[in-house]
């Protein structure tokens, strides 16, 4: 097998965490890896901005402990990831009120609902709303469970239809459906409509959430492919290498020339995939900004991940994160992280940020004036949308010696880019010859 500086057996293009989770899985099968990044760091869309000694994330990623690979992905056992407290809290009708707790969610040390000085009191929020009938949390507790339990091919053997259609008939109270599932799901899929995603992809989301615990990774979402990058071997990534063209025994490269050998893996977003690879679709994207706030005080103690299911506002969620995750800010700083989804995403940051202003006034009840705006994050490509029919399982591999994976391989998350790299890693190494323990299990076609 080859390996000079400028040579390896696999050349992989992007460095997110597609790319470098297959990088991983390749060098431990004993393939030899050279991983080109166009940007000057490695981790694509997971990457965090530090400024003051605040850690920023351009993604406000939410994942779920029960993400698979999360726990599969070898390079990644070390991470540390930070939970947010169980359920969620929604905001709706002036209320905060959690709900969506499960039974993973409930293990684990309960985050009691504490308010600080002056700052809307949850606690009495909660004691004094009236009791949660509106939102039929037994029923819906009983409903998580059940999908919880419910294995994944059940799951995918449903009619599949855009989500926004489906939710109306999941068994629940029209209340649970506008004050938890639907906002809910807008969070997790980044899709505020939920026109454009398939009811698939709503449905795992879903089941991943009853199984777990909405978390971020500990340092910022960074953190992950930064984990994955130190594992590889020195010198197996070259940042600030863009590639311009692939075939199956070469890549072109701005700043190195040409590349030679044996397999080539595009590991790079939907777009500059489609670009490498003519033929490959180019998908709608749904847009994503993200606020980073400083606060005097914290205007809840409570790791909560709260969601505005009124839409009174842009904001679609939001966390004060440094109570999440306190090392992504100084000691004794707030860091309050909010997402704003769809239209609102991508409006001049002026404008926008008045508007939040007065949203995140609304739902923590406390005034905003004396907030800081640390800085805007607006990714227009954020997330490949996945309208039905949507094959969970997109082909990786192109043709023998060169393949594709990343998030628009599968279900546009973390959790399906990392699963994507597994299958490509599987499709790499059968063709060099190469048993691997992992053998993909076929799904139900998408229909
Ligand atoms: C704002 C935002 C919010 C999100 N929220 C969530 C969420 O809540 N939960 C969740 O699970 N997921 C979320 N995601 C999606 C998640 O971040 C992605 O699914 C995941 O990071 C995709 O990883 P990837 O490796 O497939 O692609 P990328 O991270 O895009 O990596 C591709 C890499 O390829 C490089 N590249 C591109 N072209 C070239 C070239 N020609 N030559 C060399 N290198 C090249 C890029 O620079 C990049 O580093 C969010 C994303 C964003 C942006």
């Amino acid at each position: 097998m080859l390996s000079t500086a400028h040579h390896a057996d696999v050349v992989i293009v992007g460095a997110g965490i597609a790319g470098l989770s297959a990088a991983h899985q390749l060098t431990s099968a004993g393939v030899t890896v050279s991983v080109l990044e166009a940007a000057p760091e490695v981790g694509g869309r997971m990457a965090t901005e530090q400024i003051d000694g605040f850690r920023l994330d351009r993604t406000s990623q939410l994942l779920t402990t029960s993400h698979p690979e999360l726990h599969r992905t070898a390079g990644l056992a070390d991470a540390g990831m930070r939970t947010f407290s169980p359920g969620v809290l929604v905001h709706s009708a002036g209320r905060l009120q959690r709900t969506g707790e499960t039974g993973s969610t409930r293990w684990g040390s309960p985050h009691a609902l504490r308010s600080v000085g002056g700052a809307f009191t949850v606690a009495r929020a909660l004691a004094s709303a009236p009791r949660p009938r509106q939102l039929d949390q037994a029923r819906l507790g009983a409903s998580l469970a059940r999908l919880a339990a419910t294995p994944v091919r059940r799951v995918l053997a449903r009619p599949e239809r855009p989500t926004a259609d489906v939710l109306p008939a999941r068994g629940l109270p029209p209340r649970t459906v506008h004050g938890f599932l639907r906002p809910l799901l807008s969070a997790l899929l980044c899709d505020p409509e939920l026109t454009t995603t398939s009811s698939r992809c709503a449905d795992l989301a879903l089941r991943g959430y009853a199984r777990g615990r909405l978390c971020v990774p500990a340092g910022g979402a960074a953190a992950l492919p930064q984990l994955l990058a130190d594992g590889l071997p020195e010198g197996t990534v070259r940042t600030g290498v863009r590639v311009t063209d692939v075939s199956t025994t070469r890549v072109r490269t701005e700043e190195l020339g040409e590349i030679h050998c044996r397999s080539v893996l595009v590991a790079t977003g939907a777009r500059a995939a489609a670009a490498l690879l003519p033929g490959l679709r180019v998908p709608a994207f749904h847009p994503v900004t993200v606020l980073h706030h400083t606060a005097p005080a914290p205007p809840l103690t409570d790791p909560a991940l709260i969601l505005d299911a009124d839409r009174s506002g842009p904001v679609a969620y939001t966390a004060v994160m440094s109570e999440v995750d306190p090392s992504r800010a100084p000691e004794g700083r707030v860091l309050i992280s909010s997402t704003v989804l769809g239209a609102g995403a991508g409006a001049p940051a002026a404008d926008l940020e008045d508007r939040v202003r007065d949203q995140l006034a609304s739902v923590y009840g406390t005034p905003t004036d004396e907030w800081e705006l640390l800085t805007v994050h607006h990714t227009p490509d954020a997330v490949p949308a996945t309208p039905p029919p949507h094959d969970l399982r997109r082909p990786v591999r192109v043709l023998s010696g060169l393949y594709v994976c990343g998030d628009h391989r599968d279900t546009s998350t973390a959790q399906g880019a990392l699963f994507s790299a597994r299958r490509a890693t599987h499709a790499i190494l059968a063709d060099f010859g190469i048993h691997w323990g992992y053998e993909p299990t076929p799904l139900p076609a998408a229909a």
